[in-house]
C-alpha cells in the first residue's frame, strides 16, 4: 500500500524523468498548471474530466486538455 506523499513523490521523480523529446518544457507546463488550478474541474490535483492528475498529464508536450482549456496557453 502506497500512501499519499509516497505516490506524489513517485509521480514527481516519474516526470523528472520524462525523456526530453516528450516532456513539456517548463513554461509551458506552468501555464498549463495554471488554467487547471482556475478550473472547475480540478479536485485535490485531479482533473474530474478525465480521472488524470494534471501534473501528469500537463507534463507530456502531446497530451491536451479535454475540454480545450489549455488551447491558450503557449509556448
Ligand atoms: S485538464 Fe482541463 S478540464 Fe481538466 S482540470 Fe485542467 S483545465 Fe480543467
Amino acid at each position: 500500500m502506497v500512501d499519499k506523499a509516497e505516490y506524489f513523490q513517485n509521480m514527481y521523480d516519474y516526470i523528472s524523468n520524462l525523456d526530453e523529446t516528450i516532456k513539456t518544457n517548463q513554461p509551458l507546463y506552468e501555464k498549463r498548471l495554471m488554467i487547471c488550478k482556475n478550473c472547475d474541474l480540478l479536485t485535490d490535483g485531479m482533473c474530474k474530466a478525465c480521472g488524470c492528475f494534471v501534473e501528469m498529464r500537463a507534463a507530456i508536450r502531446k497530451n491536451s486538455c479535454p475540454y480545450e482549456k489549455w488551447v491558450a496557453a503557449t509556448e
